[in-house]
């Protein structure tokens, strides 16, 4: 069974994020289609209620002291008002959250690493000065 891009990101960032000592807590599915005994297929909930729409991926970085909340899409593709309700709450908030798509890898790889944040020094040329 092949993949679809959204889990196809999930996993890459899951692979660097534990690699560059994030925690993460990843909602699976806060929804799911399911088969019903008569053969009709529902949208079930399968995390607490109130959980619809709540961001793919909360990391952690204790070090880093960052809280990031983040709502993986499928490049092209956009949050569904479940989604958009949390991410106005969490961003109100203050909070660290953002959709991150496969389009986006250097600005995830940049967050996960720390780049951004590391200050680099470049030494004045004496002729440049
Ligand atoms: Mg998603």
């Amino acid at each position: 069974m092949s993949i679809g891009p959204e889990e196809q990101l999930a996993r890459q960032i899951l692979d660097l994020a534990t690699l560059t000592g994030w925690r993460v807590f990843r909602v699976e599915n806060s929804t799911r289609l399911v088969r019903r005994r008569s053969g009709a297929m529902v949208r079930a909930r399968n995390v607490n209620i109130g959980g619809v729409g709540f961001p793919d991926l909360v990391l952690v970085h204790e070090k880093q002291r960052r809280l990031l909340f983040r709502e993986l899409k499928a490049d092209g593709k956009y949050p569904e008002p479940d989604q958009r309700e949390w991410m106005r709450v969490l961003l109100a908030l203050g909070a660290d959250c953002d959709v991150w798509r496969p389009k986006d890898w250097p600005r995830i790889e940049s967050t996960l690493t720390g780049a951004l944040r590391s200050v680099v020094a470049f030494p004045l040329k004496g002729d440049c000065a």
